[in-house]
């Protein structure tokens, strides 16, 4: 248990570091806390289902009240909320909080080319996303008075705003560097001597990559602790990055729609291989569904993210399909222990993102295992295009350590094992790669595809 106290702008409270929870009756026994949870989606879609303009005619409220009949409520997806915002703006109609009572406005990015979803929070909103955020913070082991380079900008979108409001919340010294250039931060870095990182998992390296242009290797840093979000990595990524920086990893999966988890105490390696990233257990009820189906997947099986979260009063969402694609872990099988349940780590992917090459379908996360397999790789970036032939090709530059014939030879090895693909691959000098990544919270595709899907 930590106590945090404190003239905070978010009051946090008292934080049972085994449940990730914030309050003393939420259940700890999985079987109850399962019910817990399923009981209080249901009273939320009984609720909106009554009364919320937007809800009322989408909900058809059953009789039974188990997570089957739960199930025949449907899905609200993005473009539902899209449509809704654009039809009754600013915030849809789904939104019935009054503008005075409203704490924070957040929007999705935008960069699924579906327009944009917009979000209120009031202020208990605020506290429960806050509360979630914080959960990972701290498991990580972020206290008050830690210094954390917050290298995501904070503008309108929730990931620069939660994280930072949940830092400041702990007590944390925040350098929210986010809009500055890479040298800039690489000098921040120097100055304030921060001991965690926080970024996409490409920037980290980017940055690692500067810190070395710099005269400045990651692993004299102060750095000990690298949180990283947004962006699927594989096992050899992980032990190559943290022995870059020095540094223990950790991840957060979350969406503005309020699905979050977070890797527990100790990072996202657990043993031999990449752990679970836990849904804290008062943010919401999930689901991970067979998308053909809607049936739930087994344990270790994928399927598509659906949250119905909770503390989202303001701008409701019953059973929203996230389109990530996760592999569902049941509670008590991660090495820790905990009773929650979770996603596998370093693995959540866009349904968007499948590529069908040369009439094969193949999920990005295929080429991140099959290149980072080679473990003198150090990063790579992958393209799919149409030659004048009419020809498929697909190109992988790659950067790494060794002979360039053999690391070519090697990578291409691995894909065409992994993937029955054959690929073309360039070697590139060290550091082209990273500085090719943009400032900001850009979720970097390492593999562009530039024909029709
Ligand atoms: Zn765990």
């Amino acid at each position: 248990m930590t106590t945090l106290t404190g003239d905070r702008e978010v009051r946090l409270g008292v934080f049972d570091e085994w449940m990730g929870a914030w309050s003393p009756s939420t259940p700890r026994d999985q079987g109850e806390l399962t019910a817990w949870q399923l009981d209080r989606a249901w009273s939320q879609a009984v609720t909106l289902g009554r009364g919320n303009p937007f809800y009322r005619d989408r909900l058809k409220l059953p009789t039974e009240r188990d997570s089957g009949a739960f199930r025949t409520l449907g899905v609200t997806t993005k473009q539902d909320v899209v449509e809704d915002c654009a039809e009754n703006p600013p915030y849809g109609s789904r939104t019935i909080a009054e503008a005075a009572d409203i704490r924070m406005v957040v929007h999705t990015s935008g960069s699924s080319g579906q327009g944009m979803a917009v979000y209120a929070l009031d202020s208990a909103d605020l506290e429960a996303i806050v509360r979630t955020e914080a959960v990972g913070f701290l498991w990580a082991g972020i206290r008050e008075g830690t210094r954390v380079l917050l290298t995501i900008p904070i503008g309108m979108t929730a990931a620069g705003l939660w994280y930072s409001a949940a830092l400041r919340a702990i007590g944390a010294n925040v350098f929210s560097v986010g809009p500055y250039p890479t040298e800039r931060k690489v000098e921040l870095l120097r100055q304030f001597q921060p001991e965690v990182v926080v970024g996409t998992p490409t920037y980290v390296q980017r940055l690692a990559v500067a810190c070395e242009e710099a005269g400045f290797p990651p692993v004299s840093s102060s750095v000990k602790t690298l949180i990283v979000a947004g962006q699927a990595f594989s096992l050899p990524w992980v032990r190559a990055i943290e022995a870059r920086w020095g540094a223990t990893l950790y991840e957060q999966y979350g969406c503005t729609e309020r699905a979050i988890a977070w890797t527990c105490p100790g990072g996202v390696i657990k043993g031999d291989s990449l752990g679970v990233l836990h849904f804290p257990p008062e943010a919401g009820y999930y689901e991970v569904i067979d998308p053909d189906s809607g049936e739930p997947v087994g344990p270790g099986e994928t399927g598509e993210l659906i949250i119905t979260p909770f503390g989202a009063d303001a701008s409701p969402l019953v059973r929203y399909a996230t389109g990530d694609r996760v592999r569902w872990i049941a509670s008590g099988a991660c090495s820790c222990g905990r009773p929650l349940a979770g996603i596998a780590a370093g693995e959540v992917e866009r349904y968007d993102d499948m590529m069908k090459i040369r009439g094969v379908n193949v999920w990005p996360a295929s080429f991140d295992q099959a290149v980072f397999a080679v473990e003198t790789v150090s990063d790579y970036r992958g393209r799919v295009w149409v030659d004048d032939d009419g020809t498929e090709r697909v190109e992988i530059r790659v950067e790494g350590v060794g002979h360039p014939n053999a690391l070519a030879g090697a990578v291409s090895g691995s894909v065409h094992r992994a993937t029955g693909l054959r690929v073309e691959v360039k070697i590139e000098p060290a550091g082209t790669l990273a500085r090719e990544v943009p400032e900001g919270f850009v979720k970097i595709k390492r593999f562009q595809v530039e024909i029709l899907r």
